[in-house]
C-alpha cells in the first residue's frame, strides 16, 4: 500500500463476469474508489454468443453497457481502454493511449483468447466464437453462404453449405446443435428454392467423446441428440489445417467449407504476457488460494485469466460461475485487507456444468455431487443457471426470457447480414475447382 494515499483505490482490468462481480460488490462501499477498464464499453455475455451467431439473438441482447450497470454508483469510474501492459510492483495498468491507472489494489480479469494450437491457417481462416465481434462475423458468414448458394446452386458442390466445427466441448456442441436446428427448421422456409437438405454440419474432436468433461451418460445423450439433427461427428480426429476453402483432417480427408468454426480451446488474454507475472497452464496467471499473485500483495488475478486451484489441487474450469464467484471473493478479500484483516482462501460453490444441444435438449450435472439430468428439465435448469450469471439485472433477465420463449415457440430470430467483410466470399472459378479465397482474416477481435 502506498503511504501517500488512503489505500482505497481499486483498479480492475476487464468488465467480464469476474471484473463485474468484483466491481459490483465493492461499489456498495462508498468509501472505496473503483476504476473499471475494458476495451469494450459493454460486457459481452459469452454463453449467448452462439445464439447471436445462429441468428436467434441480436448482438445487443448479448451485450450490456458497462456505464449503465454502474450509473447509480458514483464511486465506479468506467474507462474505455485497452490495457497493453501491467506493472505489478506498482499495481499500475497502462492503456494503449498512454494513460496509466495506478491503484492500491489491482485486479486482473481480462479473460481469454482462442488457442489455435499452432494449427496452420486456423488464425487466418477459422471463425472463433468467443467474442461478440466474432459471433457477428460468423452470423454474416453463415447467412452469406446461404445467399450465395441460393443465387448459384453449383456452390453447394464447392462446400458452400458445409459447416465444420472444431472442438466438441460445450462451445462446439452447443453451436453444432443450434446450427443444425437453424438448417433444419429455419432455412428451408427462408430459402425455398435451395436444396437446404444438402447442408452438412461436421463436429470434429481429437478426443473420444462429445462433451468430454461431462459423464458418460451425457456423452451418449449429446451424441444421440446431435445425430438426430443430422450432425456428423468425427471423434479421435484432429484438424491439421484450416484453409480458406477446406479443412484437412488427421485421417487425410479434406472437407470443402467456407465456414470453419473454432471452439477448440482458449488461453489467457494477450495482456497476461505483458503483465510481468509468471504464466502457468494456458498462459494464465497462477494465484494463491486467496486469489492474489505470489510476491505481489494487492494484485489479484481472476476468472479465465487465472489458474485457480480447487480443493483437489486441479484447476477450476473456465466457467462463468467460477469467474463471477472469484470476483465477489476478491472483493471480500480486498475489503478485509482494507480493514487490516487477512484474506480468506477462495471456496467455489460448484453449480454444476450444463450444455444445450439444440431446442429443448440439454444436459446438466448439477451441484457438487453432480446430479445428472437431461431433456426439457435440463433446459429449464440451463435457463436458471444463465439467469444467475446475469447477476440479477432485471432488464437482462427480461430479454433472456423473451429469447427463451421465442426459442420454444420457434419464432425466427433476427437475420441481418451486417458484416460485409465476412459476408464477401470470393468463390473463384468453380469450373477450375475454385481458387484460394480470403477467410475471415486473423482473429483480431476487439474483445
Ligand atoms: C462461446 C462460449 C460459451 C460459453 N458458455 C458458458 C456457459 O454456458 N456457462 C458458463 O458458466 N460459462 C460459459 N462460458 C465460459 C464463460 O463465458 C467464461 O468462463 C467467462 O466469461 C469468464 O469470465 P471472465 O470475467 O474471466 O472473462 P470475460 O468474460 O472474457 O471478460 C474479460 C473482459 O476483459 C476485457 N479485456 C480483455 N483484454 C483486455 C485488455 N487488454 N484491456 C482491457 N480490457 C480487456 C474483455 O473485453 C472482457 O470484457 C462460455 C464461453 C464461451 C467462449
Amino acid at each position: 500500500m502506498d503511504a501517500q494515499n488512503d489505500g482505497r483505490h481499486v483498479v480492475i482490468v476487464g468488465g467480464g463476469f469476474a471484473g463485474l462481480g468484483c466491481a459490483r460488490k465493492l461499489a456498495s462501499h462508498a468509501d472505496v474508489r473503483i476504476t473499471l477498464i475494458d476495451k469494450n464499453n459493454y460486457q459481452q455475455f459469452q454463453p449467448l454468443l452462439y445464439q447471436v451467431a445462429t441468428s436467434q439473438l441480436s448482438a445487443s441482447d448479448a451485450a450490456w453497457s458497462l456505464r449503465k450497470l454502474f450509473r447509480k454508483n458514483p464511486n465506479v469510474d468506467v474507462k474505455l481502454g485497452e490495457v497493453v501492459s501491467v506493472d505489478p510492483k506498482t499495481r499500475t495498468a497502462s492503456a494503449r493511449d498512454g494513460t496509466a491507472y495506478q491503484g492500491d489494489f489491482l485486479v486482473l480479469a481480462a479473460g481469454s483468447q482462442p488457442n489455435f494450437f499452432h494449427t496452420p491457417g486456423a488464425d487466418q481462416n477459422a471463425f472463433p466464437l468467443y467474442s461478440l465481434d466474432g459471433a457477428e462475423r460468423l452470423r454474416s458468414r453463415i447467412l452469406a453462404v446461404f445467399e450465395d448458394a441460393d443465387r448459384d446452386p453449383k456452390l453447394v458442390e464447392a462446400g458452400a453449405l458445409n459447416f465444420v466445427i472444431v472442438g466438441a466441448g460445450p462451445t462446439g456442441t452447443e453451436t453444432a446443435g443450434a446450427l443444425a436446428d437453424m438448417i433444419n427448421e429455419t432455412m428451408p422456409a427462408e430459402y425455398p428454392d435451395l436444396a437446404v437438405k444438402a447442408a452438412r454440419v461436421y463436429l470434429i474432436d481429437h478426443g473420444h467423446a462429445v462433451l468430454r468433461a461431462f459423464s458418460e451418460k451425457a456423452h451418449e445423450y449429446a451424441t444421440r441428440m446431435l445425430e438426430r439433427r443430422g450432425v456428423q461427428i468425427r471423434l479421435a480426429t484432429s484438424v491439421q489445417e484450416v484453409a480458406a476453402d477446406h479443412v484437412v483432417l488427421s485421417d487425410s480427408t479434406a472437407i470443402k467449407t467456407r465456414t470453419a468454426i473454432w471452439g477448440g480451446g482458449l488461453m489467457a488474454a494477450p495482456v497476461a504476457g505483458r503483465s510481468g507475472l509468471p504464466q502457468g497452464h494456458g498462459g494464465r496467471i497462477d494465484v494463491r488460494p486467496d486469489l492474489t499473485v505470489e510476491g505481489f500483495p494487492g494484485v489479484y488475478a481472476l476468472g479465465d485469466f487465472a489458474n485457480i486451484a480447487g480443493p483437489d489441487g486441479q484447476y477450476l474450469p473456465q466457467l462463468g460461475a467460477v469467474a463471477l464467484q472469484s470476483g465477489y471473493w476478491a472483493a471480500s478479500n480486498i475489503l478485509a485487507d482494507m480493514a487490516g484483516r487477512p484474506g480468506a482462501p477462495f471456496h467455489y460453490h460448484d453449480k454444476g456444468i450444463m450444455a444445450m444441444i439444440g431446442r429443448n435438449a440439454a444436459v446438466a450435472e448439477i451441484g457438487e455431487r453432480r446430479h445428472e439430468i437431461d431433456g426439457p428439465i435440463a433446459f429449464a435448469a440451463w435457463l436458471g443457471a444463465h439467469a444467475y450469471l446475469m447477476s440479477g439485472v432485471r432488464t437482462r433477465i427480461d430479454a433472456f426470457i423473451q429469447w427463451a420463449w421465442d426459442y420454444f415457440s420457434k419464432t425466427r430470430g433476427p437475420q441481418v447480414l451486417d458484416r460485409s467483410g465476412a459476408a464477401r466470399i470470393d468463390w473463384g472459378d468453380e469450373d477450375d475447382g475454385g481458387t484460394a479465397v480470403p477467410g475471415p482474416g486473423p482473429a483480431k477481435d476487439k474483445s
